[in-house]
């Protein structure tokens, strides 16, 4: 199949762990790259936000990506975007007039909304539309329950994301959770599909190199820094088990938007290191920025444990990363996290915003080696036996192919049409 990917603020080159880079760029990247090893062409589309990019950049055999001239070749915080995502639909639809996909696959509601104006574009031209696959990556009505006031969301995306959910041929979720997000906003549930994001097992394993760790526990987060991560709930969980005379737990906090030479320059950086300051373990918190996706593994490798306590997580690839590295994950029961963390066999569940039962989860695991290693092994299985991104792509392939399928014999009668 020739397939488009619209990915419009998660471009799979960017670098990961700022604020508006992180899974749905793994996502669209890894699984564009198993969707060409299973032998389909992929193109990915993504806002220019880097006058110096070329227009179309390989990602890998048989990926490519092309940067769409929409708004300033510049990097735009993506909650601005939505003004840009016209001039993308007009653009998307020139390519695809050139280049007619079988299947489009849109990432987040303002790809969706510029593939669907695009798919409509061609339609009127050709007589053909292409099916229109959706994957949310995230809700604005769940961002807006937990974030309230603080959601930068543009006002209209309230009413534009359910019409990207009702007028998607498919809707994929990531978790099961989500689906059930979905069925209010008015999507069908025969036209919601659930297939998780994935993992890559190749390169998070348990075995290989590990960063070198002093005498302390040692636990970790990974990921961008927004509040609704929860890494201040794993500050005070640390400071909790300080107060008990426990100085031998240190936390490693990874992400954000600057590297480990500037990483004080990071507002989130500093907002989190006041908060580790005000509650007296400043010396157990040590901030690393953003580490390459790459050297992720062995710094993974140096944990005894991952916290993951986000107030909400849409999936969240970091505990599968964790989990495939080996590593048992404390994770809020949340979103995502509900599907991939099970609760004693690859970590523990805890409430979100609930720092003391973080604290709990971590000093039970850290006090019994024998079922921290269990739950290790248990992660790596896990994420070997459901979440790889072979699996993903043919899961996906199978909607794609459905599709397909159901569209071709519509597609012929309109060509028929036009010839006749
Ligand atoms: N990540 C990274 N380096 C960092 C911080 C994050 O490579 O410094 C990656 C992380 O490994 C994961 C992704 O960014 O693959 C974050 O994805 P997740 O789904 O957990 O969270 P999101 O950022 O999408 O909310």
């Amino acid at each position: 199949m020739r397939i488009s990917m619209v990915s419009e603020h998660a471009s799979p080159l960017a670098t990961l762990g700022g604020v508006d880079a992180g899974g749905q760029n793994v996502h669209v990247a890894a699984l564009s790259s198993a969707l060409a090893a299973r032998g389909h062409t992929v193109t990915v589309y993504t806002r220019r936000d880097d006058a110096a990019l070329p227009e179309r950049v390989p990602l890998c055999e048989g990926v490519e990506v092309v940067q769409v001239d929409a708004g300033p070749a510049l990097p735009v915080p993506k909650d601005d975007l939505l003004p840009f995502m016209g001039e993308f639909g007009r653009r998307l639809a020139t390519y695809w007039r050139q280049d007619p996909p079988d299947v489009v696959h849109s990432h987040f509601w303002m790809s969706g909304l510029a593939a669907l104006d695009a798919a409509e574009r061609v339609a009127a031209d050709t007589g053909a539309r292409p099916p229109v696959i959706h994957t949310f990556h995230a809700l604005g009505v769940v961002k807006r329950r937990h974030q309230g006031k603080e959601d930068t969301s543009p006002p209209e995306r309230e009413a534009l994301e359910p019409r990207v959910g009702r007028e998607a041929d498919t809707v994929v979720a990531t978790c099961s959770d989500e689906a059930f997000e979905l069925i209010p906003l008015g999507v069908p549930s025969s036209r919601i599909s659930v297939v998780p994001c994935g993992v890559d097992t190749e390169l998070f394993t348990p075995d290989g190199p590990a960063e070198p760790k002093g005498r302390r526990f040692r636990i970790m987060t990974v990921g961008r820094l927004v509040p609704r991560k929860g890494v201040g709930s794993t500050i005070s969980a640390l400071a909790l088990l300080a107060r008990t005379g426990r100085d031998d737990i240190e936390l490693v906090v990874i992400g954000g938007s600057r590297g480990a030479e500037d990483v004080f320059d990071d507002p989130d950086v500093q907002r989190l290191r006041d908060h580790a300051r005000a509650e007296g373990v400043d010396h157990l918190v040590s901030f690393r920025g953003q580490v390459p996706h790459g050297r992720l593994p062995a710094a993974l490798r140096s944990a005894d444990l991952v916290v993951c306590a986000p107030w909400y997580e849409p999936f969240g690839i970091v505990p599968l990363e964790a989990m495939a590295s080996g590593v048992p994950v404390v994770a809020t029961a949340v979103g995502g996290l509900i599907d991939t963390v099970v609760h004693g066999a690859t970590g523990l569940h805890v409430p979100p915003r609930d720092p003391d039962a973080i604290a709990h989860a971590v000093q039970a695991l850290l006090g019994d080696t024998e079922q921290l290693a269990e739950l290790g092994r248990g992660g790596v299985r896990r994420a070997r036996t459901r979440y790889t991104w072979a699996r993903v792509a043919a899961d996906t392939e199978r909607v794609y192919a459905g599709l397909a399928a159901a569209r071709r014999p519509a597609a012929r009668r309109a060509t028929g049409g036009a010839r006749g």
